[in-house]
């Protein structure tokens, strides 16, 4: 069952609240979707409806950058993880274990437990890539663009269309169709590792972005300077469109195994391109050096990625948790490093999916979460389990 919150428009006093750069309680008044005002606590008028956080620190709410709705085994039984080490063979036991999982509990009933789940946590927004290939063809499409007209009071959702299998001919038609559907981007993967065509593979993928005037988010596994050839690449295309800020590379972990100096000519050409890099720390992956690249003016943004299904039992959907796991990976530590860990996971995503920022000042969408914590970094370093989550101002039921 789906927490949607009530749609009563009256205006609602968060009561003592923490805020994380500065001191002191406030009242935060919350109205219209918005962020009303914040004053010092108990100076707002008493007549509002009014919600006692009891020293809660009130945050922007999480924005997953990177999910995958369709996969989710999530309502069924435990299903035990069946082995295969590359790409191509996850690809092939993934196959066959999402038929039977089908036949178990419809693909769309299964993410909406997801996605209610997410909400749950405070994750507000996402980026979900959808499986097209010649054996599903749109059907997951089709589903999940109804399910995202059911929830849209509760999430926004932004759609990839993602040729999990393989870029053939065929996948490109019916990946021109997703998108005059209403897909949002258009999606790839390791155009050399996976397809072993990267000019084509590129090819159709800016050619659909250009035809249907959308984005591109591509995933890329391809390792070391085969990895960073392909990044250059996309960062060449991207600029040569003027996309800047329209193409996003999900995992790049090839940023993670070359030397400084590739490094750096690689990070300097995705910020030509305006190319964006999505980690969700990954478990025994090489990670991109998150720090080199933003001070190289490259965005980088976070998500989930697979939360129990045929590629990882593991993923819990926490989003403040998978922060933790990012700057653990990365070896962060500071007060500075954990509120980066946290940016990736609220404005850096935004940001990415085009979205207004969240900024604790009136006139902000009022898409929040609470938590029990004495500030940011205690937030990020030790995930509170309990959240109040506020969308467009209204608490989730
Ligand atoms: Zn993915």
């Amino acid at each position: 069952m789906l927490k949607t919150p009530d749609d009563r428009t009256t205006l609602l006093r968060l009561a003592n609240v923490c805020l994380a750069d500065r001191e002191g309680l406030f009242d935060v008044v919350l109205g219209a979707g918005v962020i009303g005002s914040i004053e010092p606590a108990s100076t707002v008028n008493e007549a509002t409806e009014a919600l006692d956080l009891e020293g809660r620190l009130l945050l922007p709410a999480f924005v997953d950058g990177h999910i995958h709705l369709d996969k989710t085994f999530l309502g069924l039984p435990w299903r035990p993880h069946v082995e295969g080490h590359t790409v191509a063979a996850r690809i092939a036991a993934e196959r066959k274990e999402r038929a039977t999982a089908a036949r178990e509990m419809p693909m769309k009933v299964r993410a909406c437990k997801l996605i209610d789940r997410i909400a749950g946590y405070g994750t507000l927004a996402l980026r979900s890539h959808i499986d097209i290939d010649e054996e599903i063809g749109l059907s997951h499409v089709h589903d999940l663009l109804a399910l995202r007209e059911e929830v849209a009071g509760l999430v926004d959702i932004q759609f990839v269309a993602f040729p999990q299998s393989g870029l053939t001919a065929k996948v490109r038609e019916m990946m021109d169709e997703a998108l005059s559907l209403g897909v949002d981007l258009v999606g790839g993967l390791d155009p050399a590792g996976i397809d072993n065509d990267l000019e084509g593979h590129l090819d159709t993928v800016f050619e659909l972005a250009e035809k249907h005037g959308r984005g591109v988010d591509i995933h890329l596994h391809d390792p070391g300077l085969l990895g960073t050839f392909e990044l250059k690449q996309i960062a060449r295309r991207s600029a040569a469109l003027g996309m800047q800020g329209h193409v996003a590379v999900s995992h790049a972990y090839a940023l993670g195994m070359v030397d400084a100096g590739e490094l750096a000519a690689t990070a300097s050409e995705l910020q030509r391109g305006g190319v964006s890099i999505m980690t969700n720390g990954p478990g025994n992956a090489a990670i991109p050096p998150i720090k080199a690249l933003i001070e190289a003016g490259v965005r980088v943004f976070s998500g989930c990625d697979n939360i129990r299904d045929a590629w990882s039992p593991f993923g819990t959907g926490d989003l403040l948790e998978r922060a933790a796991v990012i700057g653990y990976r990365a070896g962060f530590a500071s007060d500075a490093d954990l509120a980066l860990a946290f940016d990736l996971v609220t404005t850096h995503s935004r940001a990415v999916m085009g979205l207004a920022p969240v900024t604790l000042e009136p006139g902000s969408p009022a898409d929040l979460v609470a938590v029990k914590a004495e500030n940011l970094s205690e937030a990020v370093a030790s995930t509170p389990r309990e959240r109040m989550v506020f969308r467009k101002g209204r608490p989730l039921a």
